[in-house]
């Protein structure tokens, strides 16, 4: 057992000592199986969570409406979740309800795929009640029980399903896949947050062109936002994916290079998406600096805009589409080599040139931005003397 269940142990031996049920579950599990690095590890629990709560001094309570407490021990919290399950799904997305039981095999029955409901022993032993460990090993997402009913309940877990494709480099068993094909459509009930979220894990994932050509080929690209129209465009982005994408910034700077957009319809595009106002920013100037590759207008000004943080992804970007003459390394170095890294490193300011006699307004501001653009473009040195003069040259001309 890897580490992180180990230190979990004495948990579950804690639960179990007092006459409740305690296992790992979920994605910890799946990932140890296949060998791969664990995040978070959860328990489940035929104890209530009440009952949790008076068999360890410290806990949080997370979500204690739906079965959640947070157990910490030597530093680190445990989600533990009691057994439940689950009914109504009224609106598709959320149940109606949830009923704390104190069988695990309910409480498997309601997770989405084979694979994420498995169950393992505190001594090392698995519980698979849906054949999850066949699916381990041919590979296989398939939901539990009935695709159609369980996507008719939740909608996320079709975006969930194209996610652990890219991921695992799994295929979709073919009822699941069927089951995706039907209710695409129920995906535009599902807030757009965590279809986002789901969205970019796939194009996170190392086989990322594995789960995307299933987000096409079972439709479900029509169902986010501004993709419906974009069908040839996402289609010539496949044979791009060759591994990983990146960080959040990479795979936003990629779909947008790949659409066309510019400017404004960055902006409005990742407002579709519900993008946060830093990542709609980051991604507006890195395909900026991607455009600028592409039509071998990469200058001293295009990196003093990027900034640092970002040359290195929108020099991956350009390069996944296909530039061949590009190097983050020497970008980096070659903007660490810029005389100055933003305006307030002017050696001159709007204070210093009123000072010198400039009158304040608009035209102050338009020469501090054209100083600003001749000193990071190595046109002027950055000294106060020779700006300032500059400056009143400017002024009176
Ligand atoms: P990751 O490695 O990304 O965390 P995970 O499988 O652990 O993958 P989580 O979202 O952390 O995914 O969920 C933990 C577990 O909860 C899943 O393994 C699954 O059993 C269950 N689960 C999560 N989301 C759903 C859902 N929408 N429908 C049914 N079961 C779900
Ligand atoms: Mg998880």
């Amino acid at each position: 057992l890897p580490e992180e269940f180990i230190t979990a142990q004495p948990i579950i031996d804690t639960i179990d000592a007092a006459g409740y049920e305690a296992y790992f579950v979920g994605g910890s599990v799946r990932d140890t199986l296949l060998g791969l690095p664990i995040h978070d590890v959860d328990i489940a629990t035929s104890a209530y969570p009440q009952e949790v709560k008076q068999l360890f001094k410290r806990t949080v309570d997370t979500g204690i409406e739906h079965g959640t407490v947070m157990i910490l021990d030597h530093g680190t919290g445990y989600e533990t979740t009691t057994f439940r399950t689950e009914s109504g799904y009224q609106d598709y997305r959320r149940p109606d309800s949830v009923t704390f039981v104190r069988s695990l095999q309910e409480d498997l029955k309601r997770r989405d795929f084979t694979i994420n409901a498995l169950a393992l022993r505190s001594n090392g032993t698995i519980v698979d009640y849906f054949n999850g460990l066949d699916d381990l090993k041919t590979k296989r997402i398939r939901a539990v029980g009935n695709a159609d009913e369980r996507f008719n309940e939740d909608a996320l877990r079709m975006m969930r399903a194209v996610r652990f494709a890219s991921q695992l480099d799994f295929d979709v068993d073919p009822a699941t896949i069927q089951g995706i094909t039907h209710h695409g459509p129920l995906l535009e009930k599902i807030a757009v947050e965590r279809i986002h979220v789901e969205f970019v894990k796939m194009l996170q994932g190392n086989w990322p062109a594995k789960g995307f050509q299933l987000f096409l080929d079972t439709g479900l690209y029509q169902y986010c936002p501004d993709f419906k129209t974009q069908l040839p465009a996402l289609q010539a982005l496949t044979t791009r994916l060759t591994g990983s994408v990146g960080n959040e910034t990479a795979v936003w700077t990629l779909i947008c290079t790949q659409l066309g957009l510019q400017g404004r319809q960055i902006d409005q595009f990742l407002k579709h998406w519900k993008s946060a106002n830093h990542l709609i920013d980051d991604v507006r100037i890195a395909t900026d600096m991607v455009l600028a590759i592409q039509a071998e207008k990469l200058d001293d000004w295009v990196l003093y805009q990027t900034g640092e943080a970002l040359i290195p992804i929108a020099t991956q970007i350009a390069t996944l589409m296909g530039a061949t003459d590009v190097d983050a390394t020497d970008l980096v170095a070659r903007y660490r080599g810029l005389a100055i890294k933003s305006k307030k490193e002017l050696a001159v300011s709007g204070q210093s040139l009123m000072a010198a006699g400039i009158k304040p307004g608009p035209i102050l501001g338009k020469l501090l931005n054209t100083l600003e653009y001749r000193v990071a473009t190595g046109e002027l040195p950055n000294d106060a003397e020779k700006l300032t003069g500059a400056a009143l040259q400017l002024a009176n001309s």
